[in-house]
């Protein structure tokens, strides 16, 4: 072991301590420690506290540390400084040199002294400078110092690169001019912070590249001194945030966008409730029309089975109740005919298949016919119809059958949705540009609740216990009828009171 030592460069004067903890037992010494300690090697071999004596006083603690630390198994190195006389100082470098059983530090084995000169200290230095160097010169920050009135004294390449200059161009230039104008006077705020504090100061600022970019920088300064504690400058380290910045941009846009698509799903999901909801409810209407159409089929047909039956079976049967039986037979299949034909008109105008078979005519023809054609059935209830008719001739140019269809229905209704001994008026009058019928009844009316949906297909006002049959489509047909003919209808009603129609066409020559 000692042979090891004997070939150690000049200034390296090695000193190696056996160890089991034995770190007072010189075993080495190089003859060059009389250099720097002024002793010769065996001397100091012979009495080892003669280096301590050479060592600053102001280092007892750091050895103490790290003599602790030797003695709890840690590896460590320490530098001391020694002084030699008013001029020299060198560097004592101690080095542990543990023994490890796999990863684990099991004892040490014993400890290098190393003596290092001033030239050996430059070199370390000037070594050191390198590295830094390259450090300031590659990292991607910017990095830089400014004097004492603000000037960039040195600020590394890519720093500068990121605005968009060269180094050169920002030295001697001061710092206010890089930034960018709106948070000019921001800027000089965090400065003057920074200035009167001797910590670390971060802020953020705007640095404007040298084409006109705003890029963000958060900067981590901190003033410096001279010798008489006056301030001598700054140095900074700045990080571009921009794109942290752009970043956060995004993710603000992208949680807007999810709010707003959130938004979008909940109405879309109400309007699917609500389609739902409409479905139900023309659901709910079909089935009723089929209950409703079925009941309306078998009443008129299951009398005219019957009555024919009853004809086919007695052949004695007087001529006069034959013809009576007949008339109720063909009663029954027009009423039938006249459902059925509701029902395919209705599908016909809903599906735009409806053409108009527009001529000239007298409305109030047209109206005194309807008339006639209820007018029995007004009587078999006891229901007193009357009508006031301009005398003269009224032209329109329509589709004469389905006027007469319209008039029909309604006069129907207002019989049908009559009392006992009711009465159905109907009152025309010629507005010159339009023709209006009003007709009115003193039936049991349309409760408030029904009146929004009156005009809709299959819609029929629940009236329990006194359920008068229909199928929902007669108005429905009207309102379709007059929509054909650029008309206009409206509907007044009182629950037990009576319901009253206005209905207006356009006049020939004033056709829409
Ligand atoms: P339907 O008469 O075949 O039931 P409509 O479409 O003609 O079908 O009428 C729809 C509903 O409006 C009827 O169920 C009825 O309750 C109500 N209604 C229509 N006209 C009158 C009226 N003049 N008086 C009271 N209720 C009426």
């Amino acid at each position: 072991m000692k042979n090891e030592f004997q070939n150690m460069p000049e200034n390296f004067s090695g000193v190696f301590l056996r160890s089991e903890k034995e770190y007072k037992k010189l075993i080495f010494v190089s003859s060059s420690i009389k250099k720097y300690f002024g002793f010769s090697s065996e001397e100091i071999i012979a009495n080892p506290k003669l280096i301590l004596k050479k060592i600053n006083a102001a280092h007892y603690h750091d050895m103490k540390e790290f003599f602790r630390s030797l003695e709890k198994g840690f590896q460590s190195t320490v530098d001391f400084t020694v002084v030699k006389n008013a001029n020299e100082k060198f560097l004592l470098r101690m080095r542990a040199i543990p023994q490890y059983e796999g990863n684990e530090v099991k004892y040490i084995d014993g400890i290098i002294f190393e003596v290092y000169d001033e030239l050996y200290q430059k070199a370390l230095l000037e070594e050191s400078e390198k590295q830094l160097k390259i450090l300031f010169e590659t990292a991607e920050d910017l990095i830089f110092i400014l004097d004492a009135n603000g000037n960039f004294v040195l600020v590394n390449g890519n720093g500068a690169l990121s605005l968009e200059y060269q180094t050169d161009e920002m030295r001697g230039k001061h710092i206010l001019s890089f930034i960018d104008e709106p948070v000019k006077g921001a800027f000089i705020k965090s400065f003057q912070l920074l200035i009167a504090s001797s910590t670390v100061q971060t802020f953020e600022t705007k640095f404007q590249s040298k084409y006109g970019k705003s890029i963000i920088f958060e900067l981590n300064a901190r003033t410096i001194f001279d010798d008489q504690k006056k301030i001598s400058g700054v140095i900074a380290i700045g990080r571009n945030s921009t794109s942290r910045n752009s970043l956060e941009d995004k993710v603000r846009d992208l949680s807007n966008k999810l709010v707003e698509a959130r938004r979008i799903i909940s109405v879309e999901r109400d309007r699917a409730k609500q389609r739902i909801s409409v479905l139900e409810e023309l659901n709910r209407l079909k089935n009723e029309f089929v209950s409703n159409i079925s009941h309306e089929l078998r009443t008129p047909l299951a009398s005219i089975i019957g009555f024919s039956e009853t004809i086919d079976s007695d052949s004695s049967m007087p001529e006069d109740m034959k013809k009576e039986f007949n008339k109720i037979i063909l009663e029954e299949a027009k009423r039938l005919a006249n459902l059925i034909n509701d029902v395919l008109d209705i599908s016909k105008i809903e599906g735009g298949k409806i053409v108009l078979n527009k001529t000239e005519f007298d409305i109030n023809e047209i109206l005194k016919k309807s008339i006639e054609k209820v007018r029995a059935y007004a009587e078999a209830k006891q229901i007193t119809l009357s009508a006031d008719i301009p005398p003269e001739t009224v032209l329109v140019y329509a589709d004469e059958e389905r006027i007469t269809q319209l008039f029909e229905n309604l006069l129907t209704n207002a019989i049908k949705f009559n009392i006992q001994e009711g009465r159905v008026t109907l009152l025309a009058q010629n507005l010159f540009k339009e023709y209006e019928v009003i007709i009115s009844d003193t039936g049991v009316g349309i409760p408030a609740k029904d009146l929004p949906f009156i005009f809709q297909k299959f819609y029929r006002v629940s009236r329990p216990g006194t359920e008068i049959p229909g199928t929902g489509l007669g108005l429905a047909l009207v309102k379709q009828i007059i929509d054909h003919h650029k008309g206009l209808i409206t509907l007044q009603s009182e629950e037990n009171k009576g319901t009253t129609l206005i209905i207006k066409l356009p006049l020939l020559n004033y056709q829409g």
